[in-house]
């Protein structure tokens, strides 16, 4: 069967059509996302995600999630379930294909039996800093464990003994018998098996010892028939144990095929799970979801789409090296998909109250707004106008600078939809000489914001009527950190690179009313200001809280213009 998308092209896809040509894996294209549930998944997570249920849906093939649990001291059921969240919520199925490395100890153990039988593992007495120490280093080749040639029984007997609790933790491991002169590090006699007593999330204390990942992988692989097991570049120099263990116990139909691409990396943030941990525990962030985190959850959040994550993960493509994405692309996708969707609003986040003298007191009046000119079937509301608005304290200059088109003392401007108004008056804080309140007043004939006689005015300004508009609270987000590469050059730790300034809350913003009761997760392009996500925690009826996703300016777009 061919590829269904046509356009769809790497290098993991043409591997895949090779395959396809051969009738390799009976024409079957099966993938899987292994996550280990120690931590929330990131935006790396989500091209691994894409990627490997991707090129399944494009080739007809499957893809399943399995958790990679081998490693009970870091993992969660809390990470278990925000895992599952987030692929769900990126827009993937894995049906009833959700698996645990961990449901296959058994076997795993079994084929570990079967390894000492055909003469290929042994149970080893060294110390972790023995083993260390005989393994070698690149230029030199390794000495050979003095348990290497312990008998087949022995080993078997030993094994059953690790497996019933009869050693203390790290006392000793099994081990594959490869190649301690091997090239390649992994090959010399790398250890399969450690004693751990650890509760783990699924199995409890059943067990006491634990599969390492090399091991436990391929044979996951091969049990679920997975075909292309897709990986990053790290595991390149592990590929030949991986396929070290496959050989050795024929497990041959489908013979899974690992295949390595470049992990994602981005500037001005940190995508180790690790890193996230301690400046989750630390209290650098608001928890594994803050909106400045490059976690899924942090970008959900903070006002992302799935649209745009994916239209990301597929911009970006597949590479065999390693390179930093530039953070300014990751919005442009955001940006690109709000302006098409987002409404269209009025919201003032540093709020400068104008009196309009001419304008009658105790009155009011509507004008129609179109909710999204990029979407004319989105249609229009109403929204109030009375004596007494709120612009942006921004948006006035009592001594502005040559090309400052907005409000200045005896200027005109055109409120967004409502009228011409011109400056009469500014009031100021006696103490501070802080300008508080300006009086205006307005052109009745240029209702609607249309010019009555011809005359021009430069800038058009959002406002709020003051009797109608909503207290709001709004936080606006910049980088988490203000180094491209956080901690670079090792000279410093990369939390000393976190950005003070990547919260700013405005707490007295002033809303239009339609915003009252903005559900969380709903997004609006306040005019001039930026996009802007209801928080899907904070906000309440009638006191709405909002993130600032992105602001309008796009140094992307400006990038490929050049
Ligand atoms: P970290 O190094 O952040 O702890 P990890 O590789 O240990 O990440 P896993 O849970 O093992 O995290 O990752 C699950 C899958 O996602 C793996 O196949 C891994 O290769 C892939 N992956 C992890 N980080 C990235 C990334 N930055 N870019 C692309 N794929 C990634
Ligand atoms: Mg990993």
């Amino acid at each position: 069967m061919e590829s269904k998308d046509l356009n769809y092209s790497n290098f993991i896809q043409d591997i895949i059509n090779q395959d396809l040509k051969d009738g390799k894996n009976d024409g079957k294209v099966h993938t899987r996302f292994p996550p280990e549930p120690n931590g929330y998944l990131h935006i790396g997570h989500a091209k691994s995600i894409c990627l490997n249920f991707g090129i399944a849906s494009r080739n007809n093939g499957l893809c399943n999630l399995r958790f990679d649990d081998t490693n009970p001291s870091k993992e969660d059921t809390e990470y278990v379930e925000s895992i599952q969240e987030d692929v769900k919520w990126l827009g993937f199925t894995w049906d009833d294909r959700m698996f645990y490395a961990s449901d296959y100890f058994e076997k795993l153990y079994e084929y570990a039996v079967k390894l000492i039988g055909l003469g290929k593992a042994y149970v080893c007495d060294l110390s972790a800093d023995e083993i260390r120490e005989y393994r070698g280093t690149l230029t030199e080749p390794g000495k050979n464990s003095p348990y290497r040639e312990r008998s087949i029984g022995e080993n078997l007997s030993l094994f059953e003994s690790m497996k019933n609790g009869e050693f203390p933790d790290g006392s000793r491991v099994l081990r594959a018998k490869i190649d301690m002169a091997s090239p390649n590090l992994n090959m010399r006699d790398p250890v399969i098996y450690r004693i751990l007593r650890a509760s783990h999330h699924r199995t409890g204390d059943k067990w006491c010892i634990y599969p390492m990942y090399d091991y436990a992988h391929p044979i996951s692989d091969y049990i679920e028939g997975i075909t292309h097991s897709i990986c990053t570049l790290e595991f390149e120099d592990h590929r030949p144990l991986y396929d070290w263990c496959l050989e050795t116990l024929s497990l041959d139909h489908p013979r899974p095929q690992q295949i390595e691409f470049a992990r994602l990396n981005i500037n001005y943030t940190v995508m180790s799970k690790r890193k996230l941990l301690e400046l989750v525990k630390g209290n650098y962030v608001n928890g594994w979801d803050d909106p400045r985190m490059p976690t899924i959850s942090g970008l959900r959040r903070r006002g992302f789409t799935p649209e745009s994550i994916r239209d990301f993960c597929d911009r970006i493509g597949v590479a065999k090296t390693s390179s930093t994405l530039d953070t300014a692309l990751l919005e442009h996708c955001i940006r690109e998909d709000l302006n098409k969707t987002a409404k269209r609003v009025m919201a003032v986040l540093r709020p400068l109250k104008v009196i309009i003298d001419n304008y009658p007191e105790g009155a009011e009046e509507e004008f129609e707004a179109e909710n999204n000119p990029e979407a004319p079937d989105e249609g229009t509301r109403m929204i109030p106008f009375s004596r007494e608005l709120y612009i942006e304290q921004d948006d006035f200059m009592e001594n502005p600078p040559k090309g400052y088109f907005r409000l200045v003392p005896g200027g005109e401007v055109r409120l967004k939809h409502a009228y011409f108004i011109k400056c009469t008056e500014v009031v100021k804080d006696e103490s501070t000489g802080e300008v508080i309140e300006l009086h205006c007043t307005y052109d009745p004939d240029s209702r609607g914001g249309n010019s009555p006689d011809g005359r021009k005015v430069k800038g058009t300004l959002h406002w709020v009527s003051a009797a109608h508009a909503v207290d709001a609270e709004v936080r606006l987000y910049d980088r988490l950190f203000k180094e491209p590469n956080p901690g670079e050059d090792e000279s410093r730790d990369y939390k000393e690179d976190l950005n003070p300034q990547s919260l700013e809350l405005l707490s007295s913003c002033k809303v239009e009313p339609s915003l009252a009761n903005a559900g969380g997760g709903s997004r609006y392009q306040f005019l001039r200001m930026g996009y802007f996500c209801a928080d899907s925690v904070d906000s309440k009826p009638g006191a709405p809280v909002f993130n600032r996703v992105v602001s309008l300016k796009d140094s992307w777009a400006k990038t490929l213009k050049k």
